[in-house]
């Protein structure tokens, strides 16, 4: 399935994305709620719940609530996660372009929850910002609570995945002695469109991943390259951290930023990011100054 939600900002509801419904080349929403009222949103009461087997049997119902998905807005597919980890350097040409050290253990940060945007939504440039730019990453779903999980059921954990741009103001990640503040701009975390639940994921570290700005590719590369794989992270993270049903663990960037580029490639207004990869769908931001 892909979990999508959809409506004005804060007032977003859940629902599932068909393709191709009612007819080809057309998409519409199953509105979530329309069928069952007590599914307010994807949030860890959602996941925690078997909300997941939930909306299978919406499937199957006779009088899907249908909305035509054409026009409709779409925000981040999960509700405001407990937490969002995220990975440093977690590609070895990004290591390399970012300072040349390949890490022997994962770098992990947090990035703001409060940076959260639709997967279409414009990031906004903060003022005094000079040097910003995008990453392309996978974002894991959590599922359910994990505590000291084994790395080989730690998929088993795992709602699904989506995309997320992990956006980076640059100077002031690099003069802030911690990363939190560079990377958690408001704006700064698209992510989306599709929640794809995990039994349509064959293998998460078999996919192409890419960002391009202004329709010029910037990264391409591929999930199989992860120095740290999903299972690993998981296991190692949830042996002292609980791991709450909805958190997003993003697992890093590949190499090719536009900051390390020579000349660089900075976002400025007007600018179009794109990111994407082969089943998640892709986002498409626009960039706009902040007022
Ligand atoms: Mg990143």
């Amino acid at each position: 399935m892909k979990l999508v939600r959809f409506g004005p900002k804060a007032e977003e509801r859940p629902g599932i994305w068909l393709d191709n419904t009612p007819t080809p080349g057309q998409a519409s929403i199953l509105d979530v709620r329309a069928m069952a009222f007590d599914i307010e949103d994807f949030n860890a009461h959602f996941f925690a719940g078997h909300g997941l087997a939930r909306l299978a049997n919406l499937l199957r119902e006779e009088h899907p609530a249908l909305v035509p998905a054409a026009g409709l807005r779409l925000g981040p597919p999960v509700a405001r996660p407990g937490q969002i980890v995220c990975l440093g350097k977690n590609y070895a040409a990004h290591a390399a372009e970012f300072d040349a050290e390949i890490p022997d253990a994962p770098i992990f940060f947090s990035k703001a929850v409060s940076a959260l945007n639709g997967p279409y939504d414009p990031i906004l440039l903060p003022r005094a910002a000079r040097r910003v730019d995008g990453e392309a990453e996978l974002a894991v779903v959590l599922g359910r609570r994990a505590q000291r999980v084994p790395e080989a059921a730690a998929l088993d954990y795992v709602a699904g995945y989506t995309l997320l741009n992990d956006v980076t103001d640059r100077d002031a990640q690099r003069t802030g002695r911690q990363w939190y503040r560079g990377k958690s701009a408001d704006t700064f975390g698209p992510l989306g469109p599709f929640l794809v639940t995990r039994d349509e994921v064959a293998d998460p570290h078999n996919l192409r991943l890419f960002q391009r700005v202004n329709g010029h590719s910037l990264q391409d590369d591929h999930t199989s390259r992860m120095l740290f794989k999903i299972p690993f992270l998981i296991a190692f993270l949830s042996a002292t951290i609980t791991l709450e049903p909805g958190d997003i663990l993003a697992t890093g960037t590949p190499g090719g930023i536009g900051s390390a580029r020579q000349p660089p490639v900075l976002l400025r207004p007007g600018d179009c990011v794109e990111i994407g990869a082969d089943p998640l769908g892709l986002q498409r931001c626009s960039v706009v100054a902040s007022a």
